[in-house]
């Protein structure tokens, strides 16, 4: 039975909702974008203004949602969250514009979809506080501004390089997050065990901490499927033979890897010897989509040194034959 599938989308969201820490000092790990948003967070309320326009970079699920409840925690205004594609004309943008309060956080995750024509919307709005709406029909159209309260926005994108300068050019703060070391991703295991009500023991956690990907978003996934097992057989607390025996049958391998990471390398060394091997290509051979490996996966590949990029390719090193000890044939 795979219980990610009988996981509805509104089941996940609440799940994730539950586990997200409310406050900078809750939050685990990512230390230099904490240290340096605490002090703009801090000498903005000292001065009353609101807080500078933030954009958040990196992987998915490594804290750039619940990075952006903080900040409007801290700064002690509400939180209004919305996505790039879903924002489809300008009106949508205007409206969720138009209703924000003084001072609020305006989250837009995945912000490199916005569309062109909203993005410029954008521009006024995050410099000056105001837009500029087109009104009337045909020839008696004319162009009304309509100020805005100051607000913050925040946007989340897992590639910083897919927006255009314009935009990225209007965020005061630009921070790239990091993938958790075994540390941190230890400390936050062991919170999600205590917001749980399930103890799990010390080496436990550190084995599901080194399978996770240095993702908290799959380390309490993964922590909810072991304590599945777990439940499931009676234990009343989670062993480190239980967990390795739930994430060999989630086919979650020592370091982390699962199906997709293996057909991606085993793909790379037995179709095309190794590499290098244009993106498309590997994608086509294994059926994934070329931008899900390059934001989901290849940043954990590149992180952990089994793939290198290199101007003609993808090539898979020394690292990765060993991890499926096979021998690299000249
Ligand atoms: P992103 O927006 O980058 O995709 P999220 O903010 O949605 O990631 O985080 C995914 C999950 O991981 C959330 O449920 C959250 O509770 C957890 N999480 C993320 N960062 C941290 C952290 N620094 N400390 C504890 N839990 C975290």
């Amino acid at each position: 039975l795979n219980h990610d599938i009988l996981d509805t989308k509104e089941h996940v969201e609440d799940e994730e909702n539950q586990l997200r820490p409310q406050s900078f000092d809750e939050y685990i790990g990512q230390t230099d974008l904490k240290k340096n948003l605490k002090v703009f967070v801090g000498a903005a309320k000292l001065r009353n203004e609101t807080l500078d326009h933030v954009l958040l970079y990196g992987p998915p699920g490594l804290g750039k949602t619940t990075m952006s409840m903080i900040i409007a925690n801290e700064m002690g205004t509400h939180l209004k969250a919305t996505t790039g594609p879903s924002i489809e004309k300008t009106g949508d943008l205007v409206a969720i514009l138009t209703s924000l309060e003084p001072g609020d956080v305006l989250f837009i995750d995945e912000i490199h979809r916005l569309n062109k024509v909203v993005e410029e919307i954008l521009y006024p709005a995050m410099e000056d506080f105001y837009v500029d709406v087109v009104i009337g029909k045909e020839a008696s159209t004319r162009s009304i501004r309509i100020d805005l309260p100051p607000f913050t926005l925040v946007g989340a994108t897992t590639r910083a390089g897919d927006l255009s300068a314009p935009l990225r050019d209007r965020f005061g703060i630009v921070s790239k997050l990091e993938y958790y070391n075994e540390t941190e991703l230890t400390a936050i295991i062991d919170r999600t065990s205590q917001v749980y009500r399930i103890d799990m023991d010390d080496e436990a956690k550190v084995e599901l901490a080194r399978r996770s990907r240095g993702t908290p978003r799959i380390a309490n996934r993964l922590f909810r499927r072991v304590r599945d097992f777990a439940q499931y057989n009676g234990d009343d607390i989670i062993t480190k033979s239980r967990t390795i025996e739930a994430l060999q049958s989630l086919k979650v391998d020592e370091l982390g890897l699962d199906d997709v990471d293996h057909k991606y390398l085993l793909g790379i060394i037995q179709r095309f010897r190794g590499g290098p091997v244009g993106l498309e290509a590997i994608a086509a051979s294994i059926g994934e989509e070329p931008l899900t490996l390059e934001d989901v996966y290849e940043p954990y590949l590149l992180q952990t040194g089994l793939i290198k990029r290199t101007p003609r390719g993808r090539v898979v090193t020394e690292l990765a034959y060993q991890h499926f000890h096979i021998s690299k044939e000249s």
